[in-house]
């Protein structure tokens, strides 16, 4: 067997009918990952093609429908130079990121542009989040999409089955509730895809070992390896809020208790938007209390002293437990996206002050940066983007996109797309 390494490396292409499916892949997954913003000779240098290679590549891209060039733009005189990016009639993916208390399901085209084509809130049941979300699903279906893919806010096991500790979820399966039919879905955990997203299109890229740490209601993370993350031997690694940072003996007894997910002392129940609630004591848990959460966040922009205090706690806690990461894992960079990037823009200093406190001796004269997302809120649904064009951006993928396509769209109806993810 051979396999596209994700550096774009070929690893047993024998020949030479080989090497071109995989110079295909290349190619395309290359003007996929630099967001359609690289000239053709550009994307020959960086793949160390020959030109000619290049040019019939390219050619057959265009030929399937999986490329479009236009010229660069504000290309003066000469020749223009062409830059290839998705094709009008080209594959899509369908991106949902699925919180604990709404979701967004948005259509992403090659090179990554993500158009957000619904977005809902829903009562926290898996039945009133995932059969609205499915039909939203389906009702974009159709022969150019190639795959789906859905951040869910808690861990996945067998790819499918979740568990999300707020909302009492136990062994949901998203899958079977989303009934997407045959349309391949990937189903990934919201903290990972976060840090994958970031590793592809943000702070992330390029850099061979990053932490990253989403927080929403509540802290997650992944590690990434030369930009992928971390699995863990059962696909969980990665939920960091629930490691036991907090003494719980400790505690005053009223804070004694015990965090959703079943452990005592979590991480969670210190950092993210439930901590903020806690702090004002106002109930937390079934993906409630959002707004609410914002606002203490905007108080505290504007100087409130109560909300700046439980921003302060928040932060302190959360710089502790990234001080905790780093001992152990040793990243270059850690960045932090969701509402990590509002506790780093209004706390930085006190985030700092326990992190480096936290932190062994010898590391403190050098220590891993701490740094914002540069995707906005974007992260998991850019990251389940990212998982869902993974699979298709593969020699296989190709080839099953070239054989439902072959030069002639209005030979496929709209029930394609089971068809072919059938095979
Ligand atoms: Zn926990």
């Amino acid at each position: 067997m051979h396999r596209v390494l994700h550096n774009g490396r070929v690893d047993g292409a024998r020949t030479s009918v080989e090497l071109r499916a995989h110079n295909r892949v290349r190619l395309l997954r290359a003007v996929h990952e630099c967001g359609a913003g690289r000239t053709r000779s550009e994307l020959t240098r960086d793949l160390d093609l020959a030109r000619g290679t290049a040019s019939v590549l390219v050619t057959g891209l265009i030929d399937d429908d999986l490329v479009s060039e236009s010229p660069t733009p504000g290309h003066a005189r000469g020749r223009p130079t062409q830059v290839p990016g998705p094709h009008p009639h080209g594959p899509l993916v369908l991106a949902a990121d699925l919180r604990e208390d709404a979701w967004d399901l948005a259509v992403c085209e090659i090179g990554g542009r993500t158009t957000v084509v619904d977005s809902r809130s829903h009562d926290g049941s898996p039945t009133g989040a995932l059969p609205p979300l499915g039909d939203a699903i389906r009702a974009q279906l159709g022969p150019r999409v190639v795959g789906v893919g859905v951040a869910v806010a808690g861990p996945v096991r067998s790819g499918r089955i979740v568990d999300i500790a707020h909302l009492s979820w136990r062994d949901v399966d998203v899958a079977e509730l989303l009934a997407v039919g045959h349309a391949p879905l990937h189903i990934g955990n919201d903290a990972r895809l976060a840090g994958l997203a970031e590793a592809r299109r943000g702070r992330l890229r390029g850099v061979d070992l990053g932490l990253h740490l989403h927080v929403d209601f509540d802290p997650g993370g992944t590690l990434l390896v030369n930009g992928t993350p971390l699995a863990g031997g059962s696909g969980t690694a990665g939920e960091f809020g629930h490691m036991p940072l907090a003494d719980p003996s400790g505690m005053p007894a009223d804070r004694r208790r015990h965090c959703a997910c079943g452990a005592q002392g979590c991480w969670s129940l210190q950092v993210g938007g439930n901590a903020l609630l806690d702090h004002f004591g106002l109930t937390t848990g079934g993906g409630r209390g959002r707004s609410v959460s914002e606002r203490i966040l905007a108080d505290a922009a504007r100087g409130d002293p109560a909300a700046v205090e439980a921003v302060a706690v928040n932060a302190r806690a959360l710089g502790m437990g990234i001080g905790a990461l780093v001992n152990a894992l040793d990243p270059r960079v850690v960045t932090l996206s969701g509402m990590g990037t509002d506790l780093l823009a209004l706390a930085r200093d006190e985030i700092e002050a326990a992190y480096l406190a936290g932190l062994m001796a010898f590391r403190r004269p050098r220590p891993a940066e701490i740094a914002p997302s540069t995707l906005d809120r974007r992260g998991p649904l850019i990251g389940a983007m990212e998982s869902a064009f993974d699979a298709f951006l593969t020699v296989p993928g190709l080839q099953g996109w070239r054989a439902s396509h072959a030069r002639s769209d209005e030979l496929f109806p709209p029930t394609d797309v089971a068809s072919k993810s059938a095979r």
